[in-house]
């Protein structure tokens, strides 16, 4: 089994569409909505895990590009810049997933993009601006 984090960007008109419906029972994939940003007639965003074979994840990302879904890796979604923050450790306990963890010891924070969400909770809480989304 592999796993894949993805954003993916609906255009307006396939909001409304069954399309993890057809992931699921078309392509043989496991998919967790991790987050999801949906307004009606506005572009829509959703931040999926998928899991399942490589042969059914390679069918369901054509199966989305077919419908012009733009699929984006998540590990591009949210960037830390490791050199602006002072690692005030403001974000640590806001981030839900664990991306943004502290060492005690050293009180060093680090970021592990695989962890990461994209919730974007940290973004407003950083004073630094050491967090920022990148699309
Ligand atoms: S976007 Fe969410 S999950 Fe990712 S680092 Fe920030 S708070 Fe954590
Ligand atoms: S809030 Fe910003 S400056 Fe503080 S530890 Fe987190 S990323 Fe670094």
């Amino acid at each position: 089994m592999k796993k894949k984090r993805v954003v993916l960007t609906f255009p307006p008109d396939m909001i409304d569409q069954p399309i993890t419906y057809h992931l699921v029972k078309e392509h043989d994939l496991m998919i967790n909505i991790l987050r999801a940003n949906i307004t009606p007639k506005e572009q829509g965003r959703l931040v999926v895990e998928m899991i399942g074979k490589k042969s059914s994840l390679d069918t369901g990302m054509a199966y989305l590009s077919g419908l012009g879904v733009e699929v984006q890796p998540l590990a591009q979604d949210i960037k830390w810049h490791e050199k602006k923050c002072i690692h005030c450790t403001a974000c640590i306990s806001i981030c839900p997933s664990g991306a943004l963890n502290v060492d005690r010891e050293e009180m060093l924070v680090t970021f592990l993009k695989d962890k990461c969400i994209a919730c974007e909770l940290c973004i407003p809480v950083c004073p630094y601006r050491a967090i920022e989304i990148q699309f």
